[in-house]
């Protein structure tokens, strides 16, 4: 790792896992979209104090330099949601980690599982990226979540425990690792899963990942994903060990992405950043 990776926070142990609401935009947005991140960005300035989450927008990697640009990264920080494994070379239409942090980006989402359907990535690959993605300075934050099919047969915790073994690399820290949970059978279409199965997979990823990182595991944060919306946040949110949420629909829209955040409140004890410092 060239440098510390930083995914918004200092994020060293249990107590100081300080919670992630990260939108992930997809293949959503052209220029006029912009306007929602200005108008997150102008939401949070105008909280009495910081939120209590880290936020992060992953938008097309069309968009992300322009908007790390206009917005300071203590106030929302900037993903790719997806690198090449390597640093750079003949790969045509493809971007590099070192390429998304030099356009702002503090992390990169690995592993959705659109991308390990759409592109066949394979356990291996997603480990290679996330590996990627540290070696350039930046957080990975790598997905798993079972299908239907392998709820219905009971295989969602070997599927969910397979995956984190052949995704997550074993240099993996709190600073350069965010696991997200994500149902592929939630993403997108309005189910979720119940909040005691959420709390069965969320301790069952922390307990394998204490086993693999003894002092590390936890201090990770591990997002639960999968049709988070305004309206169930506030539940979701309260399960045990979800340190936050990746979002897809819901953050495309400034006033539902705000709801989401502002479900976590704000914290007295940190004033906002100075407008003067953060909006450049
Ligand atoms: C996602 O794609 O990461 C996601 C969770 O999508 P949605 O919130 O739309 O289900």
């Amino acid at each position: 790792m060239t440098e510390k990776a930083d995914a918004t926070q200092e994020n060293t142990g249990k107590q100081s896992r300080k919670p992630l609401v990260a939108g992930n935009w997809k293949m959503h947005g052209q220029k006029e979209q912009i306007q929602e991140v200005l108008a997150i960005r102008d939401a949070l300035m105008a909280m009495p104090n910081r939120p209590k989450a880290d936020v992060m927008i992953c938008p097309p990697a069309t968009l992300l330099m322009v908007m790390a640009e206009l917005i300071d990264k203590s106030v929302i920080a900037f993903g790719g949601q997806d690198c090449h494994a390597f640093e750079k070379g003949p790969h045509t239409g493809d971007i590099s980690a070192a390429m998304l942090k030099d356009a702002g980006a503090s992390a990169v989402i690995v592993g959705h599982s659109e991308r390990r359907e759409d592109h066949g990535e394979t356990d291996d690959l997603v480990q290679k990226k996330a590996m990627a993605t540290h070696n350039a300075g930046l957080a990975s934050i790598i997905c798993v979540g079972e299908t239907k099919g392998q709820r219905q047969y009971d295989l969602t915790l070997d599927v969910i425990n397979r995956q984190l073994e052949g995704s997550v690399p074993p240099e993996s820290t709190p600073q350069n690792t965010i696991i997200a949970y994500e149902p592929v059978w939630a993403i997108g279409t309005g189910l979720v899963p119940t909040l005691d199965d959420i709390a069965t997979v969320h301790a069952n990823i922390r307990e394998t990942l204490e086993k693999r990182f003894p002092e590390h595991a936890a201090g990770m944060r591990i997002l639960y994903g999968g049709s988070v919306k305004p309206g169930n946040a506030g539940q979701l949110m309260k399960v045990e060990n979800v340190d936050g949420a990746l979002v897809g629909g819901a953050s495309l829209k400034a006033d539902d992405f705000m709801k989401i955040i502002n479900v976590y409140g704000s914290d007295k004890k940190t004033p906002p950043p100075d407008p003067k410092q953060s909006v450049k």
